[in-house]
């Protein structure tokens, strides 16, 4: 039976969660669980979906030195879930910003503010067309190429969600993950589909289940992706967050 001990993606109202950094920790603590990641939006994500500006991120830091004094059996980690702003695969969060996080995630959104109209020709416009069948495999060689090279210029421990929202290449992601010794989501939160499932078994990529959490209760709730590891018998050592 797979056990998955830790949470390392979930929001806060300090993006566009519905609950407190001390309520999705009290909920993982409630829960056994021995870490809890908090990982807010970036900032480039439109409609008040992101967090305000970076600084956020390290008044987080601060308020889970506080936390982790008053619960001790839980780890608390403070990290970001970036968005790519550009197709040569830039963050919306500085270097030394990234460089003070526990963790970073990395996800392709739609609805994100691009570095430059340049830019937001190529990734927007192609992922727009991509509503016309003929056009989609534009947008997803740019949407996996943007992914890929935002791997080789940050240090990312796991992508979220890939495929959901925007398309990609996941056979190709999987691969250039796996040789980055990059992790992908296995997205409880979104349910994964069937059809990544097997395009990542045709790789040793490892993977991290995770609830992706906008509300306290939903933290730690893995059940979508453990019904997919389950069915599809995916080996626990490939499981980064599993008990082994
Ligand atoms: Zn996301
Ligand atoms: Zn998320």
């Amino acid at each position: 039976m797979l056990k998955i001990n830790s949470d390392l993606h979930t929001h806060t109202i300090a993006s566009h969660g519905k609950g407190t950094m001390e309520a999705n920790v009290r909920a993982a603590k409630n829960l056994g669980l021995k870490k809890i990641a908090i990982t807010d939006h970036g900032p480039a994500h439109l409609f008040g979906i992101g967090i305000k500006n970076p600084q956020v991120l390290l008044d987080q830091k601060k308020e889970a030195r506080a936390l982790a004094k008053r619960w001790p059996q839980i780890q608390i980690l403070v990290g970001a879930e970036a968005n790519i702003i550009s197709p040569e695969g830039e963050l919306d969060l500085p270097e030394d910003i990234l460089a003070q996080l526990d963790l970073v995630l990395v996800g392709l959104h739609p609805r994100v503010r691009p570095t430059s109209w340049g830019a937001a020709g190529d990734l927007i416009l192609k992922n727009w067309l991509a509503r016309f069948p003929r056009f989609q495999p534009q947008a997803m060689r740019a949407n996996t190429q943007a992914l890929i090279c935002a791997l080789d210029r940050y240090r990312v421990d796991f992508i979220t969600h890939p495929g959901l929202h925007l398309r990609i290449d996941t056979l190709a992601l999987a691969k250039a993950a796996e040789a980055r010794g990059v992790a992908l989501e296995l997205s409880a939160g979104h349910g994964a589909s069937r059809e990544f499932v097997e395009r990542v078994l045709e790789t040793d990529v490892n993977l991290v289940i995770s609830s992706d959490a906008h509300r306290p209760e939903d933290v730690g709730n893995f059940q979508k992706a453990l019904a997919l590891a389950e069915d599809f018998k995916i080996p626990k050592a490939r499981i980064l967050n599993a008990d082994k």
